[in-house]
């Protein structure tokens, strides 16, 4: 049975709080379940299962899913699914190394058509709670996956853009048109990969760096000098000059390591 159909027998209420706009594209679906390698010694999470479409190909794949879903409504029809371990509960609030400490797996990726109004919150805690995760294909806002995937000198770079790209190489896998889902979101979407980079710059205090990170594009338009007024510019100058830019240098303008230099230099 076609996705659609099976979602309007449930006679389900959509709850836009919730975020909730249901993928009914068979194509998409499979393009986003093969973009990582998933075998059976795989753990796969999944954040918002919705009405199990994309957690049916899931488990296809590996008896090892472990899906969260917030609306307990959903309950009757992700039941129908067997070989997946759903939590009914906000992710947000979840221990999620806890959720899978009796898991056993070779390696482990969160695939997800994400919640759009909570993107940043889920990545953040993805991060914070220090999940052992290999590589993340999620579906977001198209502005959301530009400004993940800006380049330096774009108007889409910003400190969105440093934080997650700390973290991980991310890469722009397909574009999503806002007519494949149920019901049609004013949105457009991308589909994105990111893969945890294992060596990481040596930062002396990584939260200083997400502060001038935050602190420097504050104002757009305003130069770093501007935006960093706090902190003692004539150690940040020094910085730039041995990277070739002057004082009326833009947050926009200055890459990730960069803003590590700077970082570390006002720790030491
Ligand atoms: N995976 C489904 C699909 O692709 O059709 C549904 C995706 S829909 C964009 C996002 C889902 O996340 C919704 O089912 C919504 O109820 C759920 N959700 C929203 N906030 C959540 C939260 N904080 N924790 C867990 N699930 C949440």
């Amino acid at each position: 049975m076609e996705q659609k159909d099976f979602i309007t027998n449930y006679n389900f209420k959509f709850k836009k709080k919730y975020g909730q706009n249901f993928l009914i594209d068979e194509n998409i679906l499979n393009n986003i379940v093969n973009s990582v390698d998933i075998d059976s010694e795989t753990l796969v999470i999944e954040i918002g299962c919705g009405a199990g479409a994309l957690t049916k190909k899931l488990v296809l794949k590996t008896k090892k899913v472990v899906g969260y879903e917030i609306d307990k409504t959903l309950k009757p029809i992700l039941d129908t699914i067997s070989d997946a371990k759903i939590i009914f509960d906000d992710f947000l609030n979840r221990d999620i190394n806890k959720d899978i400490e009796n898991i056993n797996y070779k390696k482990m990726f969160i695939v997800s058509n994400l919640p759009y109004y909570i993107t940043t919150p889920i990545i953040s805690k993805i991060i914070n709670d220090k999940i052992d995760v290999n590589k993340i294909v999620i579906m977001v806002q198209k502005e959301v996956g530009d400004r993940l995937s800006a380049k330096v000198n774009s108007k889409d770079y910003g400190s969105l853009t440093v934080f997650i790209n700390y973290y991980f190489k991310v890469k722009k896998l397909f574009f999503v048109s806002k007519n494949v889902f149920l019901p049609k979101p004013n949105v457009d979407s991308v589909v994105i990969m990111l893969e945890k980079k294992e060596n990481k710059y040596d930062l002396i205090n990584p939260n200083l760096f997400f502060k001038i990170v935050r602190d420097s594009f504050l104002h757009k338009r305003k130069t770093l000098k501007n935006n960093l007024k706090s902190y003692n510019f004539e150690i940040i100058s020094n910085v730039l000059s041995e990277y070739g830019f002057n004082d009326n240098v833009r947050a926009e303008q200055i890459p990730m390591e960069v803003f590590i230099k700077i970082a570390n230099s006002l720790s030491s």
